[in-house]
């Protein structure tokens, strides 16, 4: 009898009958069955990695990963500490039970004590190797939050910049402990997830302003030239805002620039909070912000124009002592098919909008508008949109 590729099957053979107790003495088919083991869990992995490397966002990727590990090992539960900013040591904390996020109720501070660690021992861990290994270089407290969760094994996600974060898996629902081979699979999905992380966070280094979290300069200009492009085609009006921080240089110059820089950073959170998903707010540079809004005409850019400004105004920036209220000037332009201008001449028109609200006394939105109704607009200097 011939098998599907061919080859001869061996139950067939009397010459194989005849040593089955042999081959199964010797282990032959104990080493099939491994062999078996080990390609379905490399089909798995690579299935695993494809997964996240599909993914366009961390919370993806990470879910992906929750879905991988949940389904090979059933763990009572998953925690992500994970540190979304490398120049901050905030830590975000994401966890899973039954494949669902659900809340640990514990907070980990940071997650720098265990660096030098992870540094000398890049692999998964079983959680109480760790804690008698680390207990002599951390203080207790450090220790204490990841008592709290009491994982079985501890996994460090790693990449260039260090330790990006940590993954505590609960041990198995149905089963005791995780073997060396078990901890392999780990360590080399990890690694897929370290790399897939990588990969998102050079995209976000490459289009997000370090300092605010906006969007960049060149990230602005290219969706620009986008919705242009879109607009030109007869679609849908969109609209840009440029916004300058009032009086800044003299708020640097009493209260000092890192608090300066702390305004900037809450102005950027105020104005993420205040658009949509598909809006682009970006940093142009220095104090000055821009929001480009696809498919909006004048008016409601407008209002959105001045929900961003009085939520400005209105801000509180944590800061010892308390610092006084900033107000920013606001210049909007909206563009479609007529437009007839390249983008240079819509960040211009923006622009002039922009010197009117601070002509006409700052913390104001002006619509730009050709001719004379702008004009009027000037000379009564009148804040409402104009509507030529
Ligand atoms: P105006 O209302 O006319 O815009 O006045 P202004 O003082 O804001 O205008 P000016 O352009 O003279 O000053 C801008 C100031 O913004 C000067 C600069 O020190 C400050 N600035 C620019 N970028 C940053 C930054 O990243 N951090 C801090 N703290 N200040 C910045
Ligand atoms: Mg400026
Ligand atoms: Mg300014």
């Amino acid at each position: 009898m011939k098998t599907d590729d061919g080859a001869q099957d061996f139950l067939s053979n009397p010459q194989i009958i005849k040593n089955y107790s042999l081959l199964q003495d010797i282990g032959v088919f104990s080493h099939i069955n491994q062999l078996n083991k080990e390609i379905k869990d490399c089909k798995n992995l690579l299935a695993g990695a494809v997964d996240i490397f599909n993914r366009t966002t961390i919370d993806e990727i990470l879910d992906a990963t929750v879905w991988k590990i949940s389904d090979q090992f059933l763990p009572s539960f998953i925690v992500f500490l994970w540190k979304p900013l490398q120049n901050r040591e905030d830590i975000t904390i994401k966890s899973y039970r039954n494949y669902k996020m659900c809340d640990i109720g514990v907070t980990v501070p940071t997650i720098a004590p265990f660096v030098p660690f992870f540094r000398k021992f890049p692999k998964p861990i079983a959680f109480d190797m760790f804690t008698y290994q680390i207990k002599d270089s951390v203080k207790a407290e450090e220790l204490t939050p990841l008592e709290k969760i009491n994982p079985e094994i501890l996994i460090p996600i790693l990449g260039p910049s260090g330790l990006y974060g940590i993954v505590m898996v609960g041990r198995k629902m149905l089963e005791e402990g995780y073997n060396n081979e078990e901890l392999f699979f780990l360590e080399q999905l990890m690694g897929f997830v370290s790399q897939a992380i990588q990969n998102h966070l050079h995209y976000e280094y490459s289009v997000r302003d370090v300092k605010t979290g906006l969007f960049n300069h060149g990230f602005f200009m290219t969706r620009l030239g986008e919705e242009l492009a879109r607009t030109k085609r007869g679609e849908e009006a969109a609209s840009l805002m440029v916004m300058d921080v009032d009086k800044f240089k003299n708020f640097n110059d009493t209260y000092g620039h890192l608090a300066g820089d702390r305004v900037l950073e809450c102005i950027a959170h105020t104005i993420k909070q205040a658009v949509r998903v598909e809006d682009v707010p970006s940093r142009f540079g220095g104090e000055e912000f821009t929001v480009l809004l696809p498919n909006t005409p004048r008016q409601t850019a407008w209002i959105v124009a001045e929900r961003i400004r009085t939520s400005i105004s209105a801000m509180q920036v944590p800061w010892e002592p308390p610092l006084p209220q900033v107000t920013i000037s606001i210049g909007v332009v909206s563009f479609d098919l007529r437009a007839h201008a390249a983008a240079d001449e819509i960040i211009r028109r923006a622009d002039e909008a922009l010197y009117q609200s601070k002509e006409n006394g700052r913390n104001r939105t002006t619509v730009w508008g050709a001719g004379l109704l702008f004009r009027i607009q000037r000379k009564t200097g009148d804040t409402a949109p104009v509507m030529a």
